[in-house]
């Protein structure tokens, strides 16, 4: 298949770029590189060895999205193509809205113009909520979201399901990623978070390469084994993995599905400075600080409907997590700032 990544030069949609050729599929790229750089294609393209196509654009521009809907026959979107930094969205509610609706309902009007029926959907355990019971499983009712970031993931899950039911020839799949670590194991491609790392494991990394003084660990009085939150940490190459499966099963059937991309194994903040010093040698620095505002103590999936319908599950552990994301941050310090290897 012919597969259109809308957001494809970040973080995830580089690494399924990697996975969808390794499974013989084709790629496109549409980005504007808000939050990612061209070099991204440069290395794509030594890594696998293929002529990537990629056009810079907004994916909120109809005309330039039809245009490239018109010059390559696709099968199925992948729409990766949002902001996503939860602080952020809360002091910029409308660019956030703007950006992550607005590039959602673009993609849906031009892959109708053009025909595409197949479309999955960058989604979030974000969409579960307050509300709901530990592990998250995909019968649950969504919730209510602490920011406008997560309410943007909830209001186009809603969309696409809606736009699933006016139109039968639609398939829309919904992946409800969990939290995305590591790289991939070349060390080419990695997360370059752009004016500083608000997640965890970039900025452990940053702080082990040398580019942050100290990790502050937001809150140790959760009631949690250790009293720091924890997550479901996955390899972002699993989560890639993840994506081929979900593009396959895309184009065999029609309406809406969704799907928990997770291990179903949750780690504490500190399981993730342990296993970082283990996996680096580098000892990671760092003071226990207040709590983050909207952080929940602990949440991970229940992955069992991934395995059973897409047959797919996570097979890396969380020591190769942090060896791919330490070779990754060891051989560029800058990210793709640097020149290229
Ligand atoms: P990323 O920022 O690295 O990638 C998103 C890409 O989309 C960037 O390259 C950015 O330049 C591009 N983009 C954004 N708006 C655009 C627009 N209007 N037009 C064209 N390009 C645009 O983020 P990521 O970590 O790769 O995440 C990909 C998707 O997965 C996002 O939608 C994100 O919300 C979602 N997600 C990420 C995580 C995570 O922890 N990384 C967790 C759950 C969901
Ligand atoms: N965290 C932390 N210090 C940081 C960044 C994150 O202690 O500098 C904690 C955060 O409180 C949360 C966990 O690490 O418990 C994962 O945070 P991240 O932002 O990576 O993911 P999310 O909050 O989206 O689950």
């Amino acid at each position: 298949m012919n597969i259109l990544l809308a957001g494809g030069a970040g973080y995830i949609g580089s690494h399924t770029a990697v996975e969808l050729l390794k499974a013989g599929h084709g790629v496109v790229i549409v980005d504007n590189y808000g939050n990612s750089s061209p070099e991204v294609i440069h290395r794509l393209e030594k890594l696998t060895g293929k002529n990537i196509p990629a056009y810079c654009a907004d994916v909120r521009d109809e005309k330039a999205v039809s245009e490239i809907l018109a010059t390559h026959p696709i099968d199925c979107v992948i729409h990766f193509a949002g902001l996503k930094a939860v602080g952020e969205s809360v002091r910029k509610p409308l660019e956030y809205y703007d950006n992550n609706i607005n590039t959602t309902l673009t993609l849906l009007k031009c892959m109708k113009k053009a025909g595409v029926r197949n479309i999955v959907f960058s989604s979030s355990a974000t969409v579960y909520g307050e509300e709901n019971p530990i592990p998250y499983v995909e019968t649950m009712k969504k919730g209510s979201c602490s920011n406008p970031y997560g309410w943007t993931k909830s209001m186009m899950e809603q969309i696409l399901e809606d736009a699933a039911v006016a139109d039968p020839e639609l398939s829309v799949v919904l992946l409800r990623y969990f939290n995305p670590i590591g790289a991939h194991e070349s060390g080419l491609i990695g997360e370059d978070p752009l004016g500083g790392p608000n997640n965890l494991m970039p900025y452990v990394a940053q702080v082990a390469v040398g580019r942050r003084d100290h990790l502050t660990i937001f809150g140790n009085d959760y009631p949690t084994p250790d009293g720091t939150c924890r997550r479901d940490y996955i390899h972002v190459v699993d989560l890639a993995v993840g994506h081929v499966k979900a593009v396959e099963f895309a184009a065999s059937r029609k309406g809406t599905e969704v799907f928990n991309l997770g291990t179903g194994n949750p780690y504490s903040v500190l399981d993730i400075v342990a296993a970082f010093e283990r996996n680096s040698g580098v000892s990671i620095r760092y003071e226990f600080g207040p709590r983050r505002a909207g952080d929940l103590p602990e949440f991970w999936a229940n992955a069992d409907k991934a395995r059973r319908v897409l047959g797919w599950e996570a097979s890396r552990d969380l020591d190769a997590m942090c060896r791919d994301t330490w070779n990754w941050q060891r051989n560029n310090p800058e990210g793709y700032r640097a020149p290229r290897g």
